[in-house]
């Protein structure tokens, strides 16, 4: 941010969005309270955006809470668990275990299958593949993932039923990884420090469990948050949305449109007689800042820029592509067991691997097998994933030695042009815990899931 104080008083800064950017820009913003005064404005009721969690029932679940969507991250989060601790709440790490595919194609990081042991030799060729990338890295920045494996002619089944499942897991990416630069998927298997999958495993691709964070309950994180902020003297504004921006200039500043939501204590009788607050009126404000932060999604920014845009922040926040995915929370376990593997299965376990023996583990998988993230190919289209969590098993608040029946899932129906593809209508409606099932708009290019 330019300049420090203006004309000798604070900077006003305006910071829209009070997610996870917001929030963060605020708290280093307050870190100065005499160079800058923070308002954050945030068009919903809480802080956190993407980021809450959501009450379950204790006696059913074992737990109170569960966090929605967004779960937790690789060790690399370091300024997230900065702030977590900072806030005294306390993330978990965890072995992360996959479940890709089912049948005769799936496959798992926890013990090798037959499909593993189909693609040995392709395993192994792109051990030295992946290599060869991390040497030219530079032009393999250019190149997409889906042109580079298949430059070194790898098959389809080991790139849609092995690479692509490993990699939009990680990458959040979805249905958009294999348009991905290589350098992302080399990264993936190469860096000691970015890379879940590293070191590669010649002969079963990945062996390692890639350590994880899991973590703490969101929304009582932004809670605490918001107040420690509010102590520091920045101003949060909940139900409060900016409309637009009127005018920038170095001069005089930004002015905004601002629309406040006012609180209604009264209420009405709905008509099955219970009781439903009156919709909140809206109010229509205008105020002027010395700078304003967007920490919103990127087409958010530029539609409230408007003709206030420069050519080069419409063209830089145009250029994102977006997908809308609905994700359900359920614990449907018919679903589940159609369509993934949750279970060991002995059917599939291969206990040697090109002269290696395997038996070892194999029988530590036969007890410890409990898959986190679950990836399925959709039988219309194999490059088409959905992606599934198993809360209970990843989620450190809910109880772990109790049978599947009791799991909580969380299944992602990836980007809506392709609704054909989704299986959305098989989970049974009582089976959607919280009643919900909630829409989220995934940029193609988002980073860790
Ligand atoms: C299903 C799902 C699962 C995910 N899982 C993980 C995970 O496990 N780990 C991980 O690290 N990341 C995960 N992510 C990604 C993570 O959620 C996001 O990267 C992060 O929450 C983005 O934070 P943000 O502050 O940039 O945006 P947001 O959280 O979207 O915050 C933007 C805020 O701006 C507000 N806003 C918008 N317009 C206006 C306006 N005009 N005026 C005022 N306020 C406005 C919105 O209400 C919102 O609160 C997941 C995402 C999704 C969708």
């Amino acid at each position: 941010m330019s300049g420090d104080c203006e004309n000798g008083r604070p900077k006003r800064v305006l910071v829209v969005g009070a997610g996870a950017a917001g929030m963060a820009c605020a708290d280093t913003l307050a870190q100065h309270p005499d160079r800058f005064h923070v308002t954050v404005v945030e068009a919903q009721s809480n802080c956190g955006g993407q980021m809450f969690s959501i009450p379950i029932d204790q006696k059913e679940f074992g737990a109170s809470w569960l966090n929605q969507g967004v779960q937790g991250g690789s060790h690399i989060y370091h300024h997230t668990f900065y702030i977590f601790e900072k806030l005294n709440h306390h993330p978990r790490p965890v072995d992360l275990q996959v479940s890709f595919g089912k049948g005769n194609t799936f496959w798992t990081n926890v013990y090798p299958t037959q499909l593993v042991a189909r693609h040995s030799k392709e395993i192994e060729r792109f051990s030295w593949v992946i290599k060869v990338m991390r040497w030219l890295e530079l032009i393999f920045a250019m190149i997409p993932i889906k042109v580079s494996l298949k430059m070194f002619f790898f098959s389809d089944e080991f790139i849609n039923s092995m690479i692509y499942p490993s990699l939009a897991l990680f990458l959040g990416t979805g249905n958009a990884t294999p348009n991905l630069p290589t350098v992302m998927m080399e990264r993936l298997y190469t860096s000691p420090t970015y890379g879940m999958w590293y070191p590669i495993d010649r002969k079963m691709l990945t062996s390692n469990l890639p350590p994880m964070v899991v973590f703490p309950e969101a929304t009582a994180v932004y809670t605490d948050w918001q107040h420690s902020l509010e102590k520091k003297g920045v101003s949060i504004r909940l139900h409060t949305q900016v409309k637009e921006v009127i005018s920038r200039s170095k001069k005089d500043g930004v002015r905004v449109s601002i629309i406040r939501k006012l609180e209604s204590n009264s209420s009405f009788p709905s008509e099955e007689g219970a009781k439903q607050p009156y919709p909140l009126k809206e109010e229509l404000l205008e105020e002027t800042y010395d700078e304003i932060v967007f920490c919103v999604l990127a087409d958010t920014a530029k539609k409230l820029l408007g003709n206030q845009a420069r050519w080069i922040e419409k063209k830089v926040l145009g250029e994102t592509k977006w997908s809308d995915d609905v994700t359900v929370t359920h614990n449907d376990l018919d679903y589940m067991k159609r369509w993934y593997e949750l279970e060991y299965n002995k059917e599939v376990a291969v206990s040697d691997l090109g002269g290696r023996d395997e038996s070892g583990r194999v029988e530590k998988a036969k007890q410890l097998f409990q898959p986190m993230y679950l990836i399925k190919q959709t039988p219309a289209d194999q490059r088409k994933l959905e992606m599934s969590f198993d809360c209970s098993a990843f989620q450190y608040q809910l109880p772990k030695d109790v049978p599947l029946e009791k799991h909580i899932f969380q299944t992602i129906f990836l980007n809506k042009k392709h609704e054909e593809t989704w299986s959305k209508h098989e989970i049974q409606p009582d089976k959607i815990v919280g009643g919900i099932s909630f829409p989220t708009t995934c940029p193609n290019t988002a980073s860790l899931r």
